[in-house]
């Protein structure tokens, strides 16, 4: 018998919805880039259902427990005296989610002597010490691809919203007016700017095919050069650093892993190369960006907007900075769990503790560490040399 801890998001205030907002949802068996969606032997839950939130366990209740294991599920996660760390000491699996991280620190691990897997649902792990995970020998695994179309979407409704000033606009509707001169007074097209992503793995290069028909000068920059074809295709430059993309960007996109090479990026001296009145998109980690160095560029006008849902810590506390910034359009970490992609990663968590117990491989596509190394995913995106920094 194995004892699982899940962590998972509060229920919604006035509790899961009797009915949602849609029926169903459309079918989609593969990814755009190729690999086919979750395959487990068998689902316990109604698709477009809330999972990610603690009445809906992910779905994982019943294959568990059938098969007699212990199942704990918390939002309990931050302070010694969190359901997490009370629990921690003989569990043998841990299934948190970016979206309400159960930080895996250094410590948390050396404290949990039966720990052998960490699976991430949803994707970015950095939740996760990975130095620690690679010391002890534990498995993290994640539901690749279960998610970068949602936040593709997010990064494109985001750009739109900060150029074409909707927020703000919004409301003034709310307010009862029509002030037409307050809403367009910081109001731009999209169409033939200059837009970069900041690596072009699964979601920037999702963001820049769905960008393309735009009519937009497109720009990335990545550790891994993307083919000479793609880049022909989608009209693509390539840049070496950030400081070559940012100087000729009016909007910057995120969407590289935090790991130490990643860290604080977007500084006060980095920023300094931004384009006077650029935007700034961060559907990434808040740790990539140093969070009063993007205030001060909101409030100087280097930026002219930023945005995104990704914070540290999370949940941001109610007087993060980010909260009361000009110019933001700030959520939560929410555009990675929409209902949509909450099915696919619930099945894809089933996927993973179906190959963990009946001893069949993880798919490649979800390591992230195995054997004492970054493997799969892993190695292709993250660096470990001092991976505890980027934890944390
Ligand atoms: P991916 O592994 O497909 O792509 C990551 C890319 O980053 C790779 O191409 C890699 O080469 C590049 N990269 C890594 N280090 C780099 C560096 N130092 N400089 C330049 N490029 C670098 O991952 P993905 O699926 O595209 O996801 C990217 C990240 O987005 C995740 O790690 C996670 O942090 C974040 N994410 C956020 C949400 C959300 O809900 N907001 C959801 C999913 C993922």
């Amino acid at each position: 018998m194995s004892k699982i801890i899940c962590v998972l998001y509060d229920d919604p205030v006035t509790g899961c919805p009797d009915r949602y907002a849609r029926g169903d949802l459309p079918n989609i068996d593969r990814y755009p880039d190729g690999p086919t969606l979750p395959t487990p032997k068998g689902i316990d839950f109604e698709p477009g259902t809330l999972l990610g939130s603690v009445s809906g366990e992910r779905g994982l209740r019943k294959y568990l427990e059938a098969n007699g294991h212990e199942f704990v599920v918390t939002s309990s996660k931050d302070g010694a005296d969190s359901v997490l760390d009370r629990e921690l000491h003989d569990a043998e699996i841990v299934v948190s989610q970016p979206f309400w991280p159960a930080y895996m620190t250094e410590e948390r691990i050396a404290k949990a002597p039966k720990l052998k897997l960490i699976v991430t649902a949803g994707i970015g792990s950095d939740h996760t010490d990975l130095k620690a995970a690679v010391d002890h020998d534990i498995t993290v695994a994640e539901v690749t691809c279960c998610n970068s179309n949602s936040v593709a979407e997010h990064v494109v409704m985001m750009a739109l919203a900060l150029v074409r000033n909707y927020l703000p606009s919004y409301q003034w509707v709310l307010k009862g007016g029509w002030n037409i001169a307050d809403c367009v007074a910081r109001s731009y097209d999209l169409e033939g700017m200059n837009v970069g992503t900041v690596a072009a793995g699964r979601i920037g290069l999702r963001v820049l095919r769905l960008l393309k028909p735009f009519d937009l000068k497109l720009h990335y920059m990545d550790r891994h050069r993307l083919p000479e074809a793609l880049e022909k295709e989608l009209g693509l430059t390539y840049h070496a650093s950030l400081k070559s993309l940012s100087s000729v960007c009016d909007v910057v996109t995120l969407n590289c892993p935090l790991h130490p090479e990643t860290e604080n990026m977007v500084n006060a001296q980095s920023l300094k190369d931004f384009k006077r009145g650029a935007y700034l998109i961060n559907t990434a980690r808040g740790k990539l960006c140093d969070t009063d160095a993007v205030a001060a560029a909101l409030e100087s006008g280097r930026l002219a907007g930023y945005a995104g849902d990704v914070w540290y810590p999370q949940p941001a506390p109610a007087d993060h900075v980010w909260r009361s910034m000009p110019h933001h359009g700030m959520t939560p970490h929410i555009s990675g769990t929409s209902l949509s992609a909450q099915t696919r990663y619930a099945a894809g968590t089933r996927e993973i503790l179906e190959c963990y117990f009946e001893n069949r491989p993880i798919r490649d596509e979800y390591l992230i560490v195995q054997g004492g190394k970054l493997a799969g995913v892993g190695a292709h995106s993250y660096s470990v040399s001092e991976a505890s920094k980027a934890a944390s």
